[in-house]
C-alpha cells in the first residue's frame, strides 16, 4: 500500500536526494552541466516551477558546483529558498541573462537544457557559449519515471480527489440528457476544484457520435438520451511549495439503452482493461501491456478502432515517460506511473475508452483509481 502522509520536510529531503541522484547520473553521462529551465525537470528538483515567460529563469548544475537558480528579479519573491539546494542569481531587467547563464556554463563542453525550454532561449545561449547542448531529458527521463516515496502519496492523493468525481458521475449526480458537452464539462472541472485539485488540466466529455473522438472539444452539441459518453478528466493537486501532481481518469457512461453491438464492445473494453492491469509489473515490457490489451481487442476484431496506444506516464508532466506503446521494449520498473486506457472508437458512431492510473510494483501494480468500470446508465 502506498503510505499517503507525507509532510513537507519529506519534500525538502526528496529534492536533496533527487540532486544526489541526478548529479550521479551526469557524471555516469559525463554531462559538464544541465540548464533547467522551463518544463516538469526543474519543478521535480526544486519545487519551483518557472512561468513560462520570455524572460530566462534557469537553474544551472554543475558537478563540483553549488546549483544556481538564474531567475528574473521580479521573480524571485516566489522562489522558496533552499540553501542546502542551490543558490539564487536574481537578474534586473537591464542585464543580460543568458550571457550570465553562459558565464555560468563557460568551459563545459556537454550541457543537457530541458526540453521544454523555448527555442528562443537555447538559440541565445548558443550565440554566446561553445558548448554542444542536448536534451536535458537524456539524464532526467530514467530519474523522474521512478517515483519516490513523496511523488507516490502525490499522485495517490490527486487521483483519489478526481475519483471522487467519477464516482459522482456514475452514481448518476451528474446530469447529462438535455445539456451540452460544455456545460457538462464545467460542473466537471467545477467539482474537481471542489475536491481540493489546484486546476482543471482537462475535461473531455464527448457525447454520440463524438464519443469516437478520443480528444474531443467539448461544444455545443446537447447530449440526448441512448448515447454513450466519454468522459476524460485529470487536474492537479500539490501543496504550497511543492510541485503539482496530475491525475487522469475516464469513465465512459450511456443514457440508456444501447444496441447490443455497444454493449458487446464495452464488455470486451472492459475485459482488455482488465488484463492490461492484471499484466503490470516490474520487468514486464511496455508494449506487452499493450498488447494484452490490443490482442485480445482483436480477437473479436476490433483492433482497427483501437487507434491510440495504450498509455501514458503520468506525473508533474500529464504525459511523460514511460509510454505504454507498441514497440517500446523497456522494462517497466517499480515506481513507474502510467495509465492504462484502452479505447474502442467506431467512426461517427460511438466509442468508449476506461482509463486508470497504475504505479508498478516488484510483482504487481497499485491502482489509483478505484472507480467501478461496469456500463452506467445515467440521466
Ligand atoms: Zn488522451
Ligand atoms: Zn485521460
Ligand atoms: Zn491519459
Amino acid at each position: 500500500m502506498i503510505d499517503l502522509s507525507v509532510s513537507l520536510e519529506e519534500f525538502s529531503k526528496a529534492y536533496v536526494s533527487r540532486l544526489r541522484r541526478l548529479l550521479g547520473q551526469m557524471d555516469d553521462r559525463d554531462c559538464d552541466a544541465l540548464v533547467l529551465s522551463l518544463g516538469a525537470d526543474l519543478p521535480w528538483l526544486t519545487g519551483y516551477q518557472a512561468m513560462p515567460l520570455e524572460r530566462l529563469t534557469a537553474l544551472v548544475i554543475r558537478r563540483q558546483e553549488q546549483p544556481v537558480l538564474v531567475v528574473p528579479a521580479l521573480e524571485e519573491p516566489r522562489v522558496e529558498s533552499h540553501g542546502d539546494l542551490f543558490r539564487i542569481r536574481p537578474w534586473q531587467e537591464w542585464e543580460d541573462a543568458y550571457e550570465i547563464v553562459a558565464n555560468a556554463v563557460a568551459g563545459c563542453r556537454e550541457v543537457g537544457i530541458s526540453d521544454r525550454t523555448w527555442a528562443a532561449s537555447l538559440l541565445a545561449l548558443q550565440v554566446k557559449s561553445n558548448a554542444r547542448f542536448f536534451p536535458a531529458s537524456h539524464i532526467t527521463k530514467s530519474l523522474r519515471s521512478v517515483k519516490d516515496r513523496v511523488e507516490q502519496a502525490m499522485l495517490a492523493e490527486a487521483a483519489k480527489r478526481t475519483d471522487v468525481v467519477a464516482k459522482a458521475i456514475m452514481d448518476g449526480e451528474v446530469r447529462f440528457v438535455g445539456r451540452t458537452e460544455r456545460e457538462i464539462s464545467l460542473e466537471i472541472g467545477e467539482r474537481l476544484l471542489a475536491e481540493g485539485l489546484e486546476k482543471v488540466n482537462f475535461s473531455i466529455v464527448g457525447s454520440g457520435p463524438h464519443s469516437a473522438s478520443p480528444h474531443h472539444e467539448p461544444g455545443k452539441r446537447v447530449v440526448g438520451a441512448g448515447e454513450a459518453i466519454v468522459c476524460d478528466f485529470g487536474g492537479e493537486f500539490r501543496y504550497d511549495g511543492s510541485a503539482g501532481y496530475c491525475s487522469d481518469i475516464t469513465r465512459t457512461v450511456v443514457t440508456g439503452d444501447m444496441p447490443d453491438r455497444f454493449v458487446e464492445l464495452y464488455s470486451i473494453l472492459q475485459t482488455a482493461q482488465s488484463r492490461q492491469v492484471a499484466m503490470v509489473r516490474a520487468g514486464v515490457t511496455c508494449e506487452s501491456i499493450d498488447y494484452a490489451g490490443r490482442s485480445y481487442i482483436e480477437e473479436f476484431g476490433y483492433d482497427q478502432y483501437f487507434i491510440h496506444r495504450t498509455g501514458h506516464g503520468i506525473g508533474i508532466e500529464e504525459h511523460e515517460e514511460p509510454y505504454i506503446v507498441a514497440g517500446n521494449a523497456d522494462l517497466v520498473r517499480a515506481g513507474n506511473a502510467f495509465s492504462v486506457e484502452p479505447g474502442i472508437y467506431i467512426p461517427n458512431l460511438y466509442g468508449a475508452r476506461i482509463e486508470d492510473i497504475v504505479i508498478a510494483t516488484a510483482d504487481g501494480c497499485e491502482l489509483l483509481n478505484n472507480v467501478e468500470r461496469e456500463l452506467c446508465q445515467v440521466e
